[in-house]
């Protein structure tokens, strides 16, 4: 495992650590109703032709597995993201909860040395988990200060923390240790097949050959100012991940051949600057600073162009939307309008009156004022903010739907009991403010295309032996779409377990079962397209990979002088 920054876990480590994998075992615990017929509506209903049912399928059919298998072998421990839906609940085969699973809190002092070798981001650091988050199901007021003081002694943490530290002590419990500093730069080719990869390391380039396959896990190209030109339908403007993401894995990918899918589409979010200690001028996703109530987004006419508490992925399409008379992007950069009610109850970025106001954000004492410091029409904002406060007072956003769906609910102020108000309130408490929002990304989605289990396929649609693909490195199962919380990390760990599996099973060391009289009547793999029946006859060798997978029928007697070492003789076969 080759990490090219100094610290592991990239964007992950940086995440709320939310995995959307549907299906799971936990949902049953609970008692929530899902089935694998239900997902895949789900997701084929949000596909507009962007998705490939078999890599669906694959998907859906693995996410529990997957679940089951993290848990059981290795220290990752799930537990239900409460109360948070789908993100597109009403969508037939849509759920209302029970999809999304995060860690439970995880001792980084279990990690020894390489507790302090994780990176961790700017907005979700790891003291609290998704669920006790403002993104999470309750936003409380916040854990209380004796429970955060004894999380403290074992730094204990969670979110994205917690799966990254969880998953790198399952790793370093199997001699698993990752290599950091060390950059894939070019794969390397052998006899028809990726044999390993070019890394530059800490002291200088060196080979690593790989037995099984090579998986390239190496993010999205969201930091690659030219490929994002290049390949995204519309305006990225602010990328959340980690500057590491720079596009390698996609360059290593297409320069042996690597066909190309879901190029345009990236995981929207929407975004703001703000000054962030010790980081400076950084990007902020805004979640529920756009679907509580007391605030709108407005865009340089000074009018609402959305449903604000849409999802935020969903949410790209509106800041892509080009005005062709003016051919302009109508709506980006957009404005986030709010009122002294809404920072004062829920604050921004970290700050919250009567904290002074930072010079990220203007503020005004009217509407008027404010849409003349924003340089946006006057008469246009006021009529604006009075339509909205009008609809509001009626409980209703019949230009936007906005908290029509159980979604835009959910991310709202649970004090209101999941009624529209708690997204819908008035603009009307001076002084007013606002902030410019752009439209960014967690990562990009595509990359080389694969087959499903997540092996790279090239231009002519076969398969580049040896080579694998997993995260946003890999071109997207999702199409244009977001399945709920945990919508790329689920995927992410889906296809990454294909992949490995795969790889692994490849690595497997042969077996021989040399000059012996006996006779293979069958042989069946579990890894179904893998390996096909054979039949030996007396005094051939049989190289066996996969063998641990194999049901062998040898005639009674006949295993007398066989040499069988490795799997089989673990399996008790011998
Ligand atoms: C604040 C925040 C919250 C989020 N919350 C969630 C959430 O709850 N659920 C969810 O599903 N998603 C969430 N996301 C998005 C999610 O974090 C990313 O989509 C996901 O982490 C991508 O995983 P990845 O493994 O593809 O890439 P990364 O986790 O970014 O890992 C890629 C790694 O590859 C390394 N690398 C790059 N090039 C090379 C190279 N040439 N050689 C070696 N190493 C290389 C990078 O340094 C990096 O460490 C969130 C993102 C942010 C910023």
């Amino acid at each position: 495992m080759f990490e090219k920054a100094d610290t592991v876990g990239g964007t992950s480590a940086w995440s709320g650590g939310t995995v959307w994998l549907p299906n799971n075992r936990h949902e049953v615990e609970l008692g929530f109703s899902d089935s694998r017929e239900e997902v895949l509506t789900c997701l084929m209903s949000l596909s507009h032709g962007l998705m490939e049912q078999p890599l669906v399928e694959a998907y859906v059919d693995t996410a529990p597995e997957v679940v089951a298998w993290l848990e059981d072998h290795s220290p990752v421990e799930f537990e239900t993201l409460r109360g948070m839906s789908d993100y597109h609940p009403e969508h037939p085969g849509g759920k209302q909860e029970g999809r999304s699973l995060e860690c439970t809190l995880f001792p980084f002092a279990d990690l020894g040395d390489w507790a302090h070798r994780v990176t961790v981001g700017w907005q979700i650091t790891g003291e609290i988990t998704m669920s006790e988050s403002s993104l999470g199901r309750k936003a409380p007021g916040g854990v209380p200060a004796e429970e955060l003081e004894r999380r403290k002694l074992r730094d204990e943490r969670g979110a994205g923390q917690a799966l990254v530290g969880r998953l790198l002590r399952g790793c370093l419990d199997r001699g698993v240790e990752p290599q950091v500093g060390s950059r894939g730069v070019r794969l390397l080719p052998g006899a028809g097949r990726v044999t390993g990869v070019l890394i530059e390391g800490p002291d200088g380039p060196f080979e690593a050959h790989a037995r099984g396959g090579v998986v390239l896990a190496t993010g999205g190209f969201e930091h690659d100012e030219r490929l994002v030109k290049a390949f995204l339908r519309g305006p990225l403007a602010r990328a959340v991940s980690v500057p590491t993401n720079t596009d390698d894995g996609l360059r290593m990918a297409m320069r042996v051949g690597a066909d190309l899918t879901d190029m345009r589409e990236a995981w929207w979010v929407a975004t703001i600057d703000v000054d962030v200690a010790g980081w400076g001028r950084v990007p902020w996703q805004v979640n529920t600073e756009r679907t509580r109530p007391h605030t709108i987004m407005v865009n340089d006419d000074g009018v609402r162009f959305t449903n604000e508490a849409a999802n935020y992925n969903a949410l790209g399409n509106a800041f892509h939307v080009v005005d062709v008379q003016r051919f302009a992007y109508v709506n980006h950069p957009a404005w986030l309008v709010l009122d002294h009610h809404f920072l004062s109850r829920y604050g921004l970025a970290g700050h919250r009156p009567p904290a002074p106001t930072p010079g990220w954000m203007i503020e005004a004492p009217t509407v008027t004022g404010l849409a003349e410091r924003m340089g946006v029409p006057a008469d246009a904002m006021r009529a604006t903010v009075e339509r909205w406060n009008g609809n509001a007072a009626a409980g209703s956003d019949p230009d936007f739907r906005r908290g029509d769906s159980h979604h835009d609910r959910a991310w709202g102020d649970p004090a209101f009991g999941g009624t529209h108000l708690g997204t819908l309130g008035p603009i009307d408490c001076p002084p007013y403010y606002a902030v410019r929002v752009r439209c960014g990304a967690l990562g990009t989605k595509g990359g080389p295309r694969t087959d499903t289990q997540g092996r790279v396929l090239d231009v002519d649609g076969d398969v580049i032996e040896g080579l694998y693909a997993a995260g946003n490195a890999m071109g997207s199962v999702m199409g244009m779409t977001y399945g709920g919380h945990g919508g790329t990390l689920g995927p992410g760990l889906v296809f990454g377990y294909l992949s490995g599996r795969h790889a692994a099973a490849l690595a497997t060391p042969p077996m021989t079962c040399m000059t012996v009289p006996w006779r293979l009547a069958e042989q069946f793999a579990d890894t179904r397209d893998d390996l096909t029946a054979v039949q030996l006859d007396i005094g051939h060798e049989l190289v066996l990979r996969q063998a641990r997978h194999a049901v062998l029928q040898v005639e009674p007697g006949g295993i007398e002088g066989a040499e069988v070492r490795g799997d089989l003789l673990r399996d008790g076969f011998g």
